[in-house]
C-alpha cells in the first residue's frame, strides 16, 4: 500500500453515503413487504456490518489527522475493527449464498470454513502488523501508514472463494439470479479498481455495499424463487391485473403435480434444473409462477410468440420425454387469457377446479363451458361458506333426500340412505358429486353432515310417532370429518337432541388406503358403537379393498358398489369373484347390501348372491325424506 499522509486522500462523502443508503433500505424494509427467512437474517447482519464499518471508517479519519501520539493505539484499534467488518460482510456474504441455494452441509461447512479461515487470517495478520508497528505511526511528516496490503490479498481471496462458490451453484441458481450477482459483482470490482488508481480509499466501503444491495432487490424484495426461478402467486395476480388492464393476451400453461403437494415434498434438484429450462428454452419472455408447493404456472404474451401453437406442441413433446425419465404424475391444463377470470384475478382457483374433473397424467385445453362450471362452483362455494357459518342444523339451503332400502329377508323397507342436495336460489338444485369435493377441500364438509343428522332424526322421530317402522337410516360421513377431535360429541349431541335411539341411526364411510385414516376409524366406530350406531362400509369394490383390514374394522353392513352389480351382469368370471366375496363376507357375520340395482335381472343376480339388502333406482330414485312414508310399513 506504500505510504501516504492520511488527510490527503481521504473524504467521508462515501460513507456518509453508504450509511444513508442503508438507512434508506432499513425504511424500505419496514414498510414494505420482503421475504422472511433464515437468508433474510443474514442479510440484516450484512446491512449492520456494512454500516460499522462505514462509521468506523469514517470516525478513524475523522480523529487521525489530529490524533496526539497516545491517541495511536486507540487509532490502529479502530482500522483493525474496520477491516474486520469488511471482512465479515464478506463471510456472511459466502455463509448467505450457501443458504438460499441450499448447499448440503458438508458443502456448506466446507465454504463457511474457508471463508472463515480467510477471514481470521487476514484479522490475525492486521492486529500482528499493527503490534509490530507497521500499521499507523507518527513521523515528523505526520502520521504515517505503511501496511503490507493484507486487505488487498484478503479482497482478492475473498472474491476467489464467492466466485468459485458461484460457479458451483450455477446450476442450482436460475440464471437471471446468477447475472444479477455477477453484474453487482463487475460493478464493485470496476469501483475498487478505479479508486486504487487514484490513490483513492474513500469508495472502500461502498464497493461492499452493491452486493448486499443485490440480495436485496432479487432476494427479498421480489419473490423469486433462486433455485426453480419462479415467482410466487402474489406476483401472478400483479401480471393479470397488467394484462387486463392493457388487453394484452397471454396463454398459460399449468403444471401440477400432486407428489410434491406435500409438506415437506421438495423438488428434487434435477426436476428443478428440468423446469428451469422449460420456463426459458420455449418461449419467448416466458416467466414461472409457483403457486402451490407441487403446482406452477407458466405465463407468456401472445404477442411475443405469434407460432405459439408450434412451441406448445414442442414442450410438450420435451415434456413427455421427461416425463419418461421422472415419472411423477401431472395435470398439465393449457389456456389464453379469458377477461372473466382475469378479470377476479383468479386463475389459481381456475386452474384447481379444472383438475378435479381431470384424471392423473393428462393434458386438458380450457374449453368454453370451463368458465361457466368455474362460475357455478364459484357460487356454490360461497353458499357453502355461508352455510358454515351460519351453523344453522335447520338450515333450509341442505335438503335431505333419502332413498330407501329393501330388505330381502322380510320383502319390505324398513331402512333408507339419507342423501344430501342442495336448494340454491341461483342454481337450484345442486347435487352431490358438485359440492362434496368443494365442501371437502374447504373444510365445510362437517356442517353439512350436521345438518343432514339432524334433518334424518327428525324425520326418523315424526316416521316412529305417525307409527311407521323405521329400523334405522344411513348418513354418509367423509373420513376427513374424524379428524376432528369434536366429531363423536357432535353426532351424539344431535342424536340426543332430537329424542331417538342411537340403533336409529347408521353411519357410512368409505374406505381409505391411509395408516392414520385407518387408526382413527378404528377408535371413532368403536366409540359410537357404544350408544349403538351402526357402521355401514360404503362403495366397496372401488376402492382398493384391504380384506384384511376391513376385518379388523366392526362395520355392520357391506355395501357393494353399483360397479360390482355391473361387473357381474356382464361377465361370469366378474360374477364368481363377487359371489365368493359376498359369501365371504355374510360368513363373516357382515350383511351384504348391493347399490344400483336397476332392473329385474340385476335383482334376479343379487338375491342369488348371499345379499340381506338391495338399493337401487328398481325400488326408488332419492325422494325427499318426508315421503318415505310411501315406502316404510305402518
Ligand atoms: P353414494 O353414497 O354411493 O350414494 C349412492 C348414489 O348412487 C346416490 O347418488 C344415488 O342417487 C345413486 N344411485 C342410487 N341408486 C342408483 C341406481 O340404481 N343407479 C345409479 N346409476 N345410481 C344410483 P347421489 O345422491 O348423487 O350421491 C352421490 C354421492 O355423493 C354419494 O354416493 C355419496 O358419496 C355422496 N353423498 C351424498 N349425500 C352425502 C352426504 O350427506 N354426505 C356426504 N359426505 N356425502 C354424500
Ligand atoms: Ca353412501
Ligand atoms: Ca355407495
Amino acid at each position: 500500500m506504500g505510504r501516504y499522509v492520511y488527510s490527503s486522500s481521504y473524504s467521508p462523502v462515501g460513507d456518509l453515503m453508504v450509511i444513508s443508503i442503508c438507512l434508506v433500505m432499513i425504511i424500505l424494509m419496514l414498510f414494505s413487504y420482503n421475504r422472511r427467512s433464515k437468508s433474510f437474517g443474514i442479510f440484516l447482519s450484512e446491512i449492520g456490518f456494512v454500516m460499522l464499518a462505514a462509521y468506523s471508517d469514517v470516525v478513524f479519519h475523522l480523529l487521525a489527522p489530529t490524533a496526539q501520539p497516545e491517541r495511536i493505539p486507540l487509532l490502529n484499534g479502530i482500522r483493525c475493527a474496520y477491516h474486520a467488518f469488511l471482512f465479515l460482510i464478506f463471510v456472511l456474504f459466502v455463509v448467505y449464498i450457501a443458504e438460499v441455494t441450499r448447499l448440503d452441509r458438508g458443502r456448506k461447512r466446507l465454504f463457511a470454513g474457508l471463508a472463515m479461515a480467510v477471514f481470521l487470517t487476514v484479522v490475525a495478520v492486521d492486529i500482528a502488523d499493527t503490534l509490530r508497528g507497521l500499521s499507523l505511526r507518527r513521523t515528523d511528516d505526520g502520521i504515517v501508514f505503511q501496511g503490507r496490503g493484507i486487505f488487498m490479498y484478503g479482497y482478492a481471496a475473498f472474491v476467489a472463494i464467492i466466485v468459485v462458490m458461484l460457479v458451483h451453484v450455477r446450476k442450482r441458481l436460475y440464471r437471471r439470479v446468477m447475472l444479477g450477482f455477477y453484474g453487482t459483482m463487475i460493478v464493485s470490482f470496476t469501483m475498487l479498481l478505479l479508486q486504487g488508481m487514484k490513490g483513492q480509499s474513500s469508495f472502500t466501503v461502498a464497493t461492499f455495499l452493491y452486493p448486499v444491495i443485490a440480495m436485496f432487490y432479487i432476494m427479498h424484495s421480489t419473490p423469486y424463487d433462486a433455485t426453480l426461478g419462479a415467482i410466487d402467486s402474489s406476483a401472478l395476480e400483479d401480471m393479470v391485473k397488467y394484462s387486463y388492464d392493457r388487453r394484452r393476451d397471454f396463454i398459460f400453461m399449468s403444471l401440477y403435480m400432486r407428489t410434491f403437494d406435500e409438506e415437506g415434498k421438495r423438488l428434487p434438484e434435477a426436476l428443478q434444473a428440468t423446469i428451469r429450462r422449460f420456463s426459458t428454452d420455449f418461449f419467448n419472455g416466458a416467466t414461472l409462477f409457483q403457486v402451490g408447493k407441487g403446482h406452477m404456472i407458466l405465463v407468456f404474451w401472445k404477442s411475443r410468440n405469434v407460432d405459439y401453437e408450434q412451441r406448445i406442441q414442442s414442450i410438450l413433446s420435451a415434456f413427455n420425454d421427461e416425463y419418461r425419465r421422472f415419472q411423477y404424475d401431472y395435470k398439465i391444463v393449457i389456456g389464453h387469457s379469458i377477461p372473466e377470470v382475469s378479470r377476479k384475478n383468479e386463475y389459481v382457483s381456475f386452474i384447481r377446479n379444472i383438475h378435479r374433473t381431470m384424471p392423473e397424467n393428462t393434458i386438458r385445453r380450457i374449453e368454453p363451458g370451463d368458465v361457466k362450471r368455474f362460475n357455478s362452483n364459484e357460487y356454490v362455494l360461497r353458499a357453502l361458506e355461508d352455510i358454515y357459518k351460519k351453523r344453522d342444523l335447520d338450515d333450509p339451503r341442505v335438503l335431505a333426500y333419502c332413498q330407501p332400502v329393501y330388505n330381502i329377508k322380510t320383502g319390505k323397507y324398513d331402512t333408507a340412505e339419507a342423501l344430501m342436495r342442495l336448494e340454491l336460489e341461483e342454481t337450484g338444485m345442486v347435487f352431490p358429486d358438485q359440492f362434496i369435493p368443494l365442501a371437502e377441500e374447504n373444510g365445510y364438509i362437517h356442517i353439512l353432515t350436521e345438518i343432514i343428522l339432524n334433518k334424518t332424526c327428525q324425520a326418523i322421530r315424526q316416521l316412529t310417532e305417525a307409527g311407521y317402522a323405521v329400523s334405522r337410516i344411513s348418513v354418509n360421513v367423509s373420513v376427513l370429518e374424524l379428524k376432528d377431535e369434536r366429531f363423536c360429541d357432535d353426532i351424539i349431541r344431535i342424536i340426543k337432541k332430537n329424542g331417538i335411539a342411537g340403533e336409529k341411526i347408521a353411519i357410512e364411510l368409505t374406505e381409505s388406503k391411509n395408516d392414520s385414516d385407518f387408526i382413527l376409524m378404528k377408535e371413532k366406530i368403536s366409540e359410537l358403537r357404544k350408544l349403538g350406531i351402526k357402521f355401514y362400509l360404503d362403495d366397496f369394490g372401488t376402492g382398493y379393498s384391504n380384506m384384511e383390514r376391513i376385518m379388523e374394522l366392526p362395520f355392520d353392513i357391506i355395501k357393494f358398489d353399483r360397479s360390482m352389480v355391473i361387473a357381474s351382469g356382464e361377465s361370469e368370471r366378474s360374477k364368481r369373484i363377487v359371489v365368493s366375496l359376498a359369501n365371504l363376507l355374510s360368513e363373516m357375520d357382515y350383511s351384504v347390501l348391493f347399490e344400483g340395482v336397476e332392473k329385474e335381472a340385476d335383482e334376479q343376480m343379487c338375491i342369488g348372491m348371499s345379499a340381506s339388502y338391495l338399493q337401487g333406482y328398481k325400488y326408488s330414485k332419492p325422494v325427499p325424506i318426508e315421503t318415505l312414508t310411501a315406502y316404510f310399513e305402518r
